[in-house]
């Protein structure tokens, strides 16, 4: 088969359209396209008034070889590559060898432990949290009724931090070996809808997410995987030799039990304050890492599919507009869109008492009345936060903890409209954009629970978003604060044969050790992360 991509077509074309169009793009005779199929369908929405819909299709020819060959040059007629996924080891029938261990069952953990258990390798993953239904209810007793499950909630339990999300699929990382396909095929085989694999930008939103992640909770479990809910490892057991080489042993599961174990996929998330910690003090190679931090901005979601999309605002084809923005300001700083979510809600995401942390997540259906994305500001260790592997930590404590007491102490957050931000002064009254944080938005003066040089690179970068996105800056649009969990503050650094630098049998993977930012990324890491698992059985010849 061949692919074509760039493949243009206008918006709201038919189906019928499509071959013609192909034969039209090869130049071929209509009986010499034997079959075709969409891999992949965006649109290019730079000319408002000429909306395009942008394909890449793979075709089969009746000569294949001649159509290649007169188009030798063009990189957008080439060869199918081959997407499927090919296992790097596989443990022998009835493997009763010492099993892996993973810690944590987010993305990042879900597809370690898929990807050893399809191994054979019987995998047991140890969470912190709990089953994703029983997760849901303390996730929402922080969101209806302010009571925060410090080991239960957005951040913590099975699914991991995307499991309330947009969930959105998409990443900038590069896959030469297609790991993300493979990672999208397990979504849809778990009940993902089929389009993931085919649209550019595609998203599940979050009650699919939940079903998801109890399918393949199933699917690991029928290979011989296990799970350990509410096992926190509260210490690593490390073996010290008198070279001053590290080796891990096993891990502490707060409560008393101990898991004897050589091999570990940390998949900890971003938010294991408390165990990035212990890694500290237990002596594992940590560094601290830039992330950013600002608001959550809200607008009504019309205003943004006027601003993309014009008079097609609304054409089924779209869908509800997102954006990305970022601006280089005077001062050095580079403010950013992220996490951008359509037709969501802006959710309460601590994990920590008396903290205030803000992020978004929406339906598959994104048809809530505002979209909202994090606002954000680049920060790094060497002039932000200097010194110690964890002042990043610290430092995201701190706002945090400005931010819970600008709220009202009372898990409520801060908020403050657009014009009064740029104004300087506090707002006392909301406008045309109704906030819609759970348990509650208080009106106030954001400068109380952000650093002065965020506050005036925010300043600077509204107007320019502006122009960009009007309307993006009106003075009724609505920060919510703070914005601080935009990845991981340190990285736990590994070598090339994914262990830690300094203890081996430990493998930093995902999110909170640096290697990942988002659902995809964090797949696709636990994926590699679960190979260098296997590739090390064998060359210990734990299995052949
Ligand atoms: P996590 O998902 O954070 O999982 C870590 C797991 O480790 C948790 O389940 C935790 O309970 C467990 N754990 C931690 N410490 C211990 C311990 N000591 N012992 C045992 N278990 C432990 N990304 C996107 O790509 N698209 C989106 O639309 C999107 N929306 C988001 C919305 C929200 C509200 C949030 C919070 C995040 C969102 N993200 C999104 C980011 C995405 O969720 C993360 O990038 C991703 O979940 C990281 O995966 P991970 O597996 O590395 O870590």
């Amino acid at each position: 088969m061949l692919r074509i991509s760039e493949l243009k077509l206008p918006l709201g074309h038919t189906p019928e359209a499509m071959k013609p169009a192909i034969i039209e793009r090869l130049g071929i005779k209509a009986d010499d396209l034997e079959g075709f199929e969409i891999a992949r369908r965006a649109h290019d929405a730079r000319r408002k008034s000429a909306i395009l819909m942008v394909y890449t299709v793979d075709v089969s020819l009746r000569d294949e070889a001649a159509v290649l060959a007169r188009f030798a040059g063009d990189h957008h007629v080439r060869v199918r590559p081959d997407t499927s996924y090919k296992l790097v080891a596989k443990a022998p029938e009835g493997f009763d060898g010492p099993r892996p261990v993973v810690i944590g069952a987010g993305p990042c953990g879900l597809f370690a432990g898929l990807i050893l258990a399809q191994m054979g390798l019987k995998p047991i993953i140890v969470d912190r949290g709990k089953v994703v239904r029983e997760r849901t209810k303390d996730t929402w007793g922080l969101w209806r009724r302010g009571e925060l499950n410090p080991e239960s909630n957005v951040q913590f339990g099975e699914g991991g931090a995307g499991t309330f999300s947009d969930g959105k699929l998409y990443s900038q990382i590069k896959d030469p070996r297609f790991l993300g396909r493979k990672v999208l095929e397990e979504f849809v085989k778990a009940g993902a809808p089929e389009e993931i694999l085919t649209e550019a930008h595609p998203h599940i939103g979050t009650f699919r997410l939940v079903h998801m992640v109890e399918q393949m909770r199933a699917l690991i479990e029928s290979l011989g995987g296990e799970y350990r809910w509410r096992n926190k490892v509260e210490d690593f057991d490390i073996e010290v030799g008198a070279d001053g080489s590290r080796r891990l042993k096993g891990l502490h599961i707060a409560g008393g039990d101990y898991v004897p174990t050589t091999h570990v996929v940390m998949a900890l998330g971003h938010s294991a304050r408390d165990t990035f910690q212990t890694l500290y003090d237990r002596g594992v190679h940590i560094e601290a890492k830039p992330f950013s931090i600002g608001v959550r901005i809200e607008h009504p979601q019309s205003w943004m599919d006027r601003a993309r999309f014009g008079d097609c605002a609304g054409h089924p084809d779209l869908g509800a507009a997102d954006y990305s923005l970022s601006h280089h300001c005077a001062n050095g700083r580079t403010v950013y869109s992220f996490c951008m979510c359509p037709g969501g809600t802006v959710v309460a995401a601590t994990s920590e008492p008396e903290r205030v942390v803000t992020n978004g997540m929406s339906q598959y259906s994104r048809n809530e009345r505002n979209a909202n994305s994090g606002f954000v500001v680049g920060i790094d260790p060497e002039r932000d936060y200097p010194g110690h592997p964890l002042a990043g930590v610290a430092f995201q404590r701190k706002w945090e903890s400005l931010a819970y007491v600008a709220g009202g102490s009372s898990y409520r957050a801060p908020g403050q409209k657009v014009g009064d931000f740029l104004a300087g002064r506090p707002s006392s009254a909301l406008g045309e954009v109704t906030p819609s944080y759970k348990p509650g938005v208080t009106l106030t003066d954001l400068s109380t629970c952000l650093p002065d040089f965020v506050i005036e690179a925010m300043r600077e970068a509204l107007p320019v978003f502006g122009r960009q996105i009007p309307g993006y800056d009106h003075p009724d649009v609505l920060l919510t604060g703070v914005e601080t969990r935009t990845s991981s503050p340190v990285r736990i650094t590994r070598g090339k044969d994914f262990q830690s630098v300094n203890t081996a049998g430990l493998y930093p993977a995902g999110e909170g050790a640096g290697y990942a930012g988002g659902i995809l990324s964090a797949a696709v890491d636990g994926i590699k992360v679960a190979e260098a698992v296997a590739l090390a059985y064998v060359a210990e010849g734990l299995i052949p």
